[in-house]
């Protein structure tokens, strides 16, 4: 994966990875959002982290070398190795030390700076995880579903969110074929998932981050709002369609549908694709062309959900 070439240095540093860590992880860092980030990386690209650690004083530890690869975050085969990065060393080696703590240990997501309500909320997602997914989890957390903050928008990232059963992994992978040259993994604000998407700390944090982004990767930035900032009829895990428009009201306007493109299946979406307007309400979707006309029904279950860039009144 290129380099992202910075607007303006950031330090001694004229351009960052997106990838072995995340942008948006490595930003939150960076602005001191989190103390401490976790990625896995390739040996072939140690050059680059050792780089980019020095340049930016930042303490790294590699957790495997002191407390072993037991543990969920270890990894199987890959032949990938871990890294703990921060901006203090106490930080750093206080991640480092709880290496073998499960991920239903609250303990572990706050070392990693994640908002409390946060850790809260994902941990009591993972008890229904394999019954209810994520994002429908977190939406029914959510009191004002007028607007949700962009920022919060975590229907493209699976990081944390997979289950791990066969029929999982299927769809995991046919959704990435389907979305071949999109880096799906890479489409968030904010790594971590938030409790709500009405969640004020980690919309100030997302905020925080998208302003960095903007400000050193404006291009980077403007891909992601494009994409994030958008309303979705959500109808599952991997069946969703993106609308290339607005919605107020439960009622959406568009001209299209835009990627990434998910396994929805082939009757909704060609409901969607020659409608132009649609209204959801009760887990049920109706839609109608612009020109008026009779109202469909779009086949399953829908919520509309109005990730959008403006803030909410
Ligand atoms: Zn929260």
């Amino acid at each position: 994966m290129p380099l992202l070439k910075l607007k303006k240095p950031f330090g001694r540093l004229i351009a960052l990875r997106d990838y072995d860590p995340g942008l948006s992880d490595l930003a939150a860092l960076l602005i001191g959002v989190k103390p401490v980030l976790y990625t896995d990386f390739e040996p072939g690209n140690w050059d680059y982290l050792r780089v980019l650690c020095a340049e930016l004083k930042l303490h790294y530890v590699l957790p495997e070398e002191l407390y072993g690869s037991k543990g969920f975050k270890a990894v199987r085969s890959s032949g990938k190795r871990m890294l703990l990065i921060g901006r203090r060393l106490k930080d750093v080696k206080l991640a480092a030390e709880s290496w073998h703590r499960s991920p239903t240990d609250p303990a572990w997501g706050v070392l990693l700076g994640y908002p409390e309500c946060c850790v809260k909320a994902y941990i009591a997602w993972r008890a229904v995880a394999e019954a209810t997914d994520l994002v429908d989890f977190t939406f029914a957390n959510t009191a004002d579903t007028e607007r949700l903050d962009f920022t919060l928008n975590n229907v493209f990232n699976y990081f944390s969110r997979l289950t791990g059963t066969p029929a999982d992994r299927t769809a995991f992978d046919r959704l990435r074929a389907r979305n071949k040259g999109l880096d799906i993994a890479s489409l968030q604000v904010i790594s971590w998932h938030p409790c709500s998407y009405n969640c004020a700390p980690s919309a100030k944090l997302g905020r925080e981050i998208f302003g960095f982004l903007e400000e050193y990767l404006p291009a980077r930035a403007l891909q992601l709002k494009e994409t994030l900032a958008r309303p979705l009829l959500f109808s599952g895990k991997y069946s969703y369609a993106v609308l290339n428009g607005a919605a107020a009201g439960g009622t959406a306007r568009y001209s299209g549908l835009l990627p990434p493109r998910s396994l929805l299946p082939a009757p909704a979406v060609k409901t969607l694709e020659r409608c132009g307007r649609l209204s959801a309400a009760g887990g049920a979707a109706l839609a109608w062309r612009v020109s008026g006309g009779q109202r469909e029904k779009v086949p399953g279950r829908h919520e509309l959900l109005n990730f959008t860039a403006k803030a909410r009144g």
